[in-house]
């Protein structure tokens, strides 16, 4: 079937034909630019608009000629992993300036451009909108001039305007996260886990300094993910006698002899280069498709639209509300009105800032509560990056309020065999960093063991348990639930957090452990990739982890620029399988001779990478060559990852103030008893909001055959995956389209409910 025919299909309203689409990148680089070019690029040519790159940002618009050049499929190739921005970008005065904006119009009239896409921070994005606002008496006035004949006003009325934001400061209202953020984290995170090594070895104390602007994100996201002992943001200006009681938290961790020996690292733009990380990869590339679907969409009626992520869905805002509104907090900081401009930022910045308090600053053991309560954590399964946060935070929030805490070593196989030792406030220190479990953990289940368990709670007077990790902790928790009925012991609150990197773990969107996978996976495709740099015509087939979930493959397909990705939750059969050999035998007549296919490990019994892998061997024959890798283990080490840190940290804190409610809750005539479904819960990440779910509640969601959940929302990322990659495929615009008008007065996030 033609492009085309699919296109009639799937594209009634939102055929692109006839239009011409330019993009641009403007103001500050960031880190995942290249992949919204990219996406703009494709979508708008698979829906058959011309697209136009233009150079340098404004001042290539206003110069034009060569800085206006059309883009086509294989411009965009190999780009997707490359830091700053491949078409340039710069800070433009002429744009500015009435002449310049007439030059502007004047070049993008000439090429019958009428939708602009535009990549930058809140600055560019004003101007596009001025520029918008005054299109048509640009072009009045270019016809008065004689530059442009009068039918041109009619032919091009108005300029469509789409914005996306990348900047490394997370500080535009109405996205949770902006692009180049999340990357911006990766490079801060590799440099403190570097100084750490020396700084353990000197007994020194290192200062660093962080970009941002007015914007304390990264330093406070950064602090939080490093669990460092004091930050400085601007939205928290110190205090007085802050200097003294910070010198008195840091003379507690530097051995008093030594006397203080400070080093000042200041980051700088470090924190703006190297590889996108996964999750910018992804971001750009989902807003750049809805920015294409965007413009499509947009008519006279409609105002111009800044595409954002909101949880993991993506959506579109009014572009100039969203600048009002970051304006606000800029205004609200200029005017040292602190607290309103930490609201005006949004309740995940409030979080952040409360949580880091939480676990950084230890109270004298004096002024501890005392609730006689004690608290059992452990990890079940196979380790996952992010696991270690979570416990240090469980620990640390746990003492705070109050209770003792308690770690169980090897999962429940260490449970029965009675390794359960107190676990204290230091014990925990420098845990964020650390991959793997620390405590050790097992996949063993308790179900056979539950005698022995109960007889350990009872001899350690077990009040509360906390299980952190995949899918052997769902089962587990369910099977303690059962026991309930034979065992008090287990009348307990009870609580598991989902870490595993195959992300098949039902109530949640996502995993601990599963982002740092990722970014492994993704990492490694892209030397993989670049291994056939000199080689051409290879084609390269992964196998991923993740049991019989296609999360790993599908995602890291994405971020990767994979060609194909094969899962388990969608079926294929030979006929894709050719079909998958003629689109890469088509590819190896264009410049771009290289194949990346992913497959998931479970993803059919038979086609196996073995399979696929002779299977190419033999089709491609005098076309092509193929090798394969089988990812294994390096998927489960590593350090962990700045947003799982951050995730397992934030989630854990949650949990045990949860499990300290219910404790208070249930505890009756001097002893706790809780047996109801709503004391026995996972906490997951649903959207943006963390949520207590019931295990038993969750039996219908589940799929235990395959263990997986039996919807997964990132399937809907699928089809983009497909259209990025240049297959015939239909786009299920549930991911986009979401039209959310109320940002007034609408913080970052105030629609995340936090149910308890
Ligand atoms: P950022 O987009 O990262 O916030 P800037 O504020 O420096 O960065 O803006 C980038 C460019 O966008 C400027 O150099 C200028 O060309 C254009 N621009 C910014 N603000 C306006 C404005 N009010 N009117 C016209 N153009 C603007
Ligand atoms: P929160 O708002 O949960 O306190 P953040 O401010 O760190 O956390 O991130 C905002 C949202 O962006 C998160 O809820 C999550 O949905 C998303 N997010 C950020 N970074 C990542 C990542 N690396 N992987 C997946 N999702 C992410």
């Amino acid at each position: 079937m033609a492009q085309s025919d699919t296109k009639k299909i799937f594209f009634e309203n939102l055929s692109g034909a006839g239009k011409a689409i330019a993009v641009l990148t403007s103001g500050g680089d960031a880190q995942g630019m290249n992949a919204a070019v990219r996406a703009v690029v494709r979508m708008g040519l698979y829906v058959g608009a011309k697209v136009y790159f233009i150079r340098e940002g404004y001042q290539g618009m206003v110069d034009g000629g060569e800085n206006i050049t059309e883009a086509t499929w294989e411009s965009v190739s190999s780009m997707l992993q490359v830091g700053g921005t491949v078409i340039g970008s710069a800070r433009c005065k002429d744009f500015r300036t009435h002449e310049g904006r007439l030059k502007a119009a004047l070049n993008l009239v000439t090429l019958g451009i009428t939708n602009l896409c535009v990549i930058g921070g809140d600055g560019s994005l004003t101007g596009a909108n001025l520029f918008r606002a005054e299109w048509s008496g640009l072009l009045a006035e270019l016809v008065e001039q004689g530059s442009i004949e009068a039918q041109s006003v009619q032919n091009y009325t108005a300029l469509h305007i789409v914005g996306m934001v990348g900047s490394i400061d997370n500080d535009f209202c109405g996205t949770d996260m902006t692009i180049g953020t999340d990357s911006a984290l990766h490079r801060i995170i590799e440099v403190v886990d570097a100084i750490m090594t020396t700084a353990q070895s000197h007994q020194r104390t290192f200062v660093l300094e962080v970009m941002g602007r007015h914007c304390g994100y990264l330093a406070l996201v950064s602090a939080l993910a490093c669990g460092a002992d004091w930050v400085l943001i601007p939205e928290m200006p110190p205090e007085d006698g802050w200097e003294e009681k910070m010198c008195q938290k840091l003379s507690a961790l530097v051995v008093k002899c030594l006397g203080f020996d400070t080093r000042v690292t200041i980051l700088g733009h470090v924190q703006r280069g190297g590889t996108p990380s996964a999750f910018d990869r992804i971001l750009a590339s989902r807003m750049g498709v809805e920015a294409v679907l965007a413009l499509l969409e947009t008519t006279a009626n409609t105002p111009a639209w800044v595409v954002s992520l909101s949880g993991n869905q993506s959506v579109r805002l009014p572009l100039m509300e969203c600048v009002e509104m970051t304006q606000k907090v800029q205004k609200a900081m200029d005017e040292k009105k602190f607290e309103e401009a930490v609201k005006l930022r949004g309740r995940s910045f409030e979080n952040n800032l409360r949580t880091y308090k939480l676990l950084a600053h230890r109270k004298p053991e004096s002024e501890l509560p005392t609730s006689n309560f004690n608290v059992a954590v452990l990890n079940v399964g196979a380790p996952a990056a992010g696991m270690n946060a979570a416990v240090r935070s469980a620990v640390r929030v746990g003492i705070s309020e109050g209770h003792r805490m308690f770690a169980v070593n090897d999962g429940f196989e260490g449970f029965y065999k009675g390794q359960i030792k107190e676990i204290k406030w230091s014990d925990v220190g420098g845990w964020t960093g650390q991959g793997g479990s620390l405590l050790g953990t097992k996949r063993t289940l308790p179900a056979k063991h539950v005698g022995k368990i109960a007889e350990q709670m009872r001899t350690h007077n077990i009040n509360a348990l906390l299980v952190i990790g995949g899918f052997e902790a769902l089962e587990s928790l369910l099977q303690l639930y059962e026991a309930r009925a034979a065992y008090e012991e287990f009348c307990i609150p009870m609580c598991m957090l989902p870490a595993t990197i195959s992300n098949n773990v039902p109530g949640t969107d996502l995993s601990i452990g599963a982002d740092t996978a990722l970014n492994a996976i993704v990492e490694t495709c892209d030397r993989i990739k670049q291994s056939a740099s000199g080689t051409k015509r290879r084609v390269f087939i992964i196998e991923t982890m993740g049991g019989y979930c296609g999360y790993l493959a599908t995602v890291a397909g994405l971020a990767a620029g994979a060609d194909a990705a094969y899962i388990y939750e969608e079926p294929f059969d030979i006929r894709d399988l050719q079909a998958n050999v003629e689109h890469l035998t088509e590819k190896m007549k264009t410049s771009i001779q290289r194949g990346l296919v992913l497959r998931n490990e479970n993803s059919n019994e038979n086609y196996t990478t073995d399979f696929i892998y002779q299977l190419y061997t033999e089709e491609g024959k005098g076309v092509f060559d193929c090798r394969k890798n089988v990812l294994g283990h390096m998927q489960q080490g590593g350090a962990p990852s700045p947003f799982d840190r951050n995730f397992g940290t934030k989630i854990s804190a949650k949990a045990m103030q949860w499990v300290t409610k219910k404790l208070v809750e249930t505890f009756r005539q001097g002893r706790v008893f809780a047996n109801t479904e709503d004391s026995c819960c996972l906490l997951g990440m649903r959207r943006r909001a963390l949520i207590f779910q019931p295990v038993v509640q969750l039996k219908g969601e589940t799929d235990f055959v395959h263990r997986i959940p039996k919807e997964q929302w990132w399937l809907k990322l699928r089809p983009l995956m497909k259209i990025l990659a240049k297959y015939k495929t239909s786009y299920d615009v549930s991911d986009s389209g979401q039209l959310e008008h109320v940002v007034h007065n609408r913080p970052k996030d105030s629609d995340a409910s936090v149910a308890m």
